[in-house]
């Protein structure tokens, strides 16, 4: 099939693209969803299994209390409201990795519904996007065609993941555009990070989507015709496949053709979809439920206990750093993506005098250094001791920015705390009023331009002067005492 041949603005702007998503999630219990085989990644082929998890006739299933437990705290934390008695069926369909021939799932009576996850729409509002279901269901095992001697004409199957845990987490067509499935999917990514029931690990398998996309004019009133895009192993590529997917569709029918309901694949490496196979209206799963394990039954009371566990979840955390430590909304966003990080930012924003500088620090200059050296937090050789300190320092202009600069470096290069280099690596720092005073009278005199504008009623130019004399003086006057004689030199140059 030939490139999507590109379509005018005019064109795509007719039409309103609909899309759902379907995540499923890998429940990081200790064993898996069935029987009492290890739930761990990897492992030497066809090691973690039992007669269960290989569908021996005769064995039967017995249900994990954790994966319950994390199904209840995953739905509760999207909004979902639980039922009391949800029933587990059998989907039932062949396939060579689900060696009992159906895959235990839930399906009219699933243990969660009706949830909602809130994302920023094209103006940065929040948007509602309904959550229909969360159910439980169990993962099959993994067809291995590369990497044998035999690989061209045999395939393998690996059962170690064969009986993992899952959940499903369904949404409502309420997606419109790219970057809103982007942005759903980094939502909850975050949000089941924070209550800790998977590890999302995309490569390794433990978060994966699919998503059913349409398009239909914007006169119209009924969906178009869906297609599913399955298994892309990253959100980014997600929005490409979206991306080209709608387009993809759009061509199609202004070329007066029609969507077909199928499945398929992206192929990341030529940045397209391609059809997997046509899907019939509906699989005829014959669902019924499963004969070995009686309804589920999480009481009020077994609820309250798991909500107990349930953390401070994401946008209530960007809420409250924002109230308590008065940082911008951006900073408290970059800092609440991840649960520890803002952790480790509050315990240093309480012992420090300044928490912007805290967040500021945190943020750019030791971010930007433990990404430049591959580095996890835990591995900086600048301590929340040494954040604070670095911090205080700052704000009480003891050392410049410059400096501040010079000396993480140093402890990066030499993996020594900041309290460390700092004793010993101390800047010099010009103290003295009159040095400091002649330097600045250099400075308005090479730039009578500058003092004009002051006079003329621009007082943040006194920026450019407090800039100049630091780069006359090589980052070494005293910041505070710069900034109050730059001020007091213009005002009396006026
Ligand atoms: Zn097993």
């Amino acid at each position: 099939m030939p490139a999507v041949a590109a379509l005018s603005p005019e064109v795509l702007a007719r039409y309103q693209p609909v899309i759902g998503l379907e995540v499923h999630v890998q429940l990081l219990t200790k064993t898996k969803a069935f029987c009492g085989c290890i739930n761990e990644y990897g492992g030497e082929p066809n090691t973690h299994v039992c007669p269960t998890c290989l569908g021996l006739p005769g064995a039967l299933p017995v249900l994990n209390k954790q994966a319950v437990e994390f199904a209840v705290l995953a739905a509760k934390a999207i909004g979902c409201e639980i039922r009391e008695a949800s029933v587990f069926s059998r989907k039932n369909y062949f396939y060579p990795d689900s060696p009992k021939g159906y895959q235990i799932s839930q399906f009219d009576k699933p243990i969660a519904e009706n949830g909602v996850i809130v994302v920023p729409d094209a103006e940065g509002q929040p948007k509602r996007i309904g959550v229909t279901r969360l159910h439980m269901e169990e993962d099959a095992g993994k067809s291995l065609h590369d990497g044998f001697a035999d690989s061209a004409s045999r395939t393998y199957i690996d059962l170690n993941r064969c009986g993992t845990p899952l959940v499903e987490i369904v949404s409502e067509p309420d997606l419109r555009t790219p970057d809103e499935a982007f942005e759903y999917l980094t939502r909850l990514k975050e949000i089941l990070l924070y209550t800790g029931v998977s590890d999302c690990n995309m490569e390794e398998g433990s978060l994966r989507c699919d998503a059913n996309v349409s398009v239909m004019l914007k006169t119209d009133t009924q969906y178009g015709t869906k297609a599913e895009v399955k298994n892309v192993n990253s959100f980014r590529y997600i929005r490409a496949a979206l991306e080209y997917e709608i387009e993809r569709q759009i061509g199609v029918l202004e070329d007066g053709g029609r969507v077909v309901q199928e499945s398929r694949l992206w192929n990341n490496a030529e940045g397209r979809t391609f059809s997997m196979r046509s899907k019939e209206q509906a699989h005829d799963y014959r669902y019924f439920p499963e004969p070995d394990l009686p309804p589920l039954v999480v009481g009020t009371e077994w609820q309250r206990q798991i909500l107990a566990d349930m953390p401070e979840l994401p946008e209530a955390k960007r809420a409250r750093l924002v109230e308590a430590y008065a940082i911008s909304a951006q900073d408290a966003a970059t800092l609440a993506a991840d649960r520890d990080f803002a952790d480790r930012f509050e315990i240093a924003a309480k012992r420090a005098k300044s928490p912007r500088r805290v967040a500021s620090i945190l943020l750019s200059e030791i971010t930007m250094r433990l990404r430049v050296g591959g580095l996890q937090f835990g591995q900086s050789p600048v301590t929340l001791d040494g954040i604070v300190l670095a911090a205080d320092l700052t704000e009480a202009g003891e050392i410049s920015s410059k400096q501040l600069k010079q000396l993480l470096d140093t402890c990066f290069a030499e993996g020594h705390d900041f309290a460390h280099v700092y004793s010993r690596d101390k800047p010099q720092q010009i103290t003295d009023s009159y040095t400091i005073e002649m330097m600045i009278d250099e400075v308005i005199a090479a730039n009578p331009k500058q003092v004009e504008q002051y006079r003329g009623g621009k007082k943040t130019v006194s920026a450019f002067f407090v800039g100049q004399v630091m780069k006359l003086s090589k980052g070494q006057a005293n910041p505070a005492l710069l900034n109050e004689l730059v001020v007091k030199k213009l005002d009396a140059a006026v």
